[in-house]
């Protein structure tokens, strides 16, 4: 409980007998913890409850009890059975009304998409009295908020479908909580590649015990590290220039030659800014990624301007006929080996006339491994015309054959990353 307005814990109330069913996945739960972690709340329960007022009634003293912020989501619609609205109000001992402006906007809605509108759907237009209403443009139930300054609980109720609660939340509720708070909480994300999460700890680990505001906390992703530097300030602008710092502090450490971007950046947009950065022009040939390196790179609006193309040489013979692997080196080395991966980068650059080329070719399993070659292993080659480099990596065999391929194609980004004009790998 605080002694102030502010609010700090939340539980995330679904109500949907269909949930307890498994019928339905609670994705809402899931969205509404991601955006009330991003605004610092936290949140310390998810309970999903059926269409029953009493349990409802049980689920929601309990949650009210513990927490500042309550977030319901369903039981707003029109039938007997949807009962949220009625049991928050109930339980703060408010009466309800018609609330004109939602009847005004439910039967405008249902003039414009054309349905019939019954008796029943009025129920939606009830309002418990002192609620703040939140318009919902995407259906038929208003969202709204119940605010009990005296005891500090909050209540938000939202409509179950989530194509009306994801809008309404990012519309209404979220600059609501944001006003609701005395200070911002901005975080920003630090995404890291090649530098396991132990190792980044370790370096860190002065840095983050002394640091209170920002905070710098670890998250593993897929492969990567990404650390979340979060500040606290009565200002956006404030929160932003402290993380700025926070994370200018991190990139003076060894970690930072293994940081890629913030944020949303991804390692393969990365690399074509890096390439638009340095006049570098890439082409890859694939052969255990199968085209994903070219799909990643063209995924990224405007990379045609640094990418010119790429070839999947999935068997030796094509290895050899697109990009002139030898017969010789195929033989005595194999098709799994950093010797076909660097003729492979070399001949794809060649042929399509790139500066630089990039080439996988691995065991991505589950089957085809050897004792020599066991699943998970997969070269990775970079060809410019002042030097090669082949990476081999050691994958887990355990791990799918989508992991391993996506994690081949994050070295190959990793090191055209690496790549400087006409110097080959640095
Ligand atoms: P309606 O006016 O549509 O009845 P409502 O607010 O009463 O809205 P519910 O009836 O509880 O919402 O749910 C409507 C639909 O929304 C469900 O059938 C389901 O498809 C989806 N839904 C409800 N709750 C969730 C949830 N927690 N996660 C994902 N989808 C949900």
């Amino acid at each position: 409980m605080n002694d102030n307005n502010t609010i700090n814990s939340a539980e995330i109330l679904c109500v949907g007998t269909e949930l307890l069913l498994g019928d339905i996945v609670n994705t809402n739960a899931a969205f509404l913890s991601t955006r009330l972690a991003d605004l610092g709340i936290n949140v310390y329960r998810h309970t999903a409850v059926g269409d029953n007022p009493e349990r409802l009634r049980r689920a929601l003293k309990l949650a009210i009890d513990e927490n500042d912020l309550v977030i319901t989501s369903g039981g707003l619609g029109p039938t007997y059975d949807d009962l949220t609205k009625e049991t928050v109000s109930d339980f703060f001992g408010r009466k309800m009304y018609l609330h004109d402006q939602s009847l005004a906007r439910i039967e405008e809605y249902f003039s414009r998409t054309g349905r019939v509108m019954t008796e029943n759907n009025k129920k939606q237009a009830m309002m418990p009295e002192g609620a703040i209403v939140f318009t919902n443009n995407y259906g038929t139930a208003p969202a709204l908020a119940l605010y009990d300054e005296e005891k500090n609980k909050t209540v938000i109720m939202l409509p179950g479908p989530p194509n009306e609660l994801v809008p309404i939340f990012n519309e209404e509720v979220e600059p609501y909580l944001h006003s609701r708070r005395e200070s911002m909480l901005i975080s920003h994300n630090v995404n890291i590649f090649g530098m396991g999460e132990s190792s980044v700890e370790t370096a860190l680990k002065g840095l983050m015990q002394n640091a209170h505001n920002p905070t710098v906390a670890p998250y593993c992703k897929e492969g990567e590290v990404r650390l979340r530097v979060t500040a606290r300030a009565s200002t956006k602008e404030d929160a932003d220039r402290m993380c700025e710092e926070m994370i200018a502090n991190i990139s003076a450490t060894e970690v930072g030659k293994y940081i890629y971007g913030v944020d949303a950046d991804t390692l393969e947009n990365a690399a074509i800014k890096h390439l638009k950065r340095k006049g570098l022009t890439l082409s890859s040939a694939e052969s255990c990624t199968g085209g994903l390196i070219a799909k990643r790179l063209t995924d990224v609006a405007g990379s045609s301007e640094v990418f010119l193309g790429g070839c999947v040489t999935y068997t030796n013979d094509v290895k050899m006929k697109l990009v002139g692997v030898s017969a010789e080196t195929l033989e005595r080395y194999g098709a799994v080996s950093g010797e076909t991966a660097c003729e492979m980068a070399r001949g794809v650059r060649l042929a399509l006339g790139s500066d630089i080329g990039v080439s996988t070719t691995g065991i991505a399993g589950p089957g085809g491994g050897t004792e020599e070659t066991p699943v998970g292993t997969v070269f990775v080659g970079i060809s410019t015309e002042k030097g090669e480099y082949v990476k081999r990596l050691s994958l887990s065999s355990m791990k799918s054959r989508s992991y391993i391929r996506n994690i081949s194609a994050n070295h190959a980004f990793a090191l055209v990353l690496e790549c400087e004009n006409n110097n080959g790998k640095k």
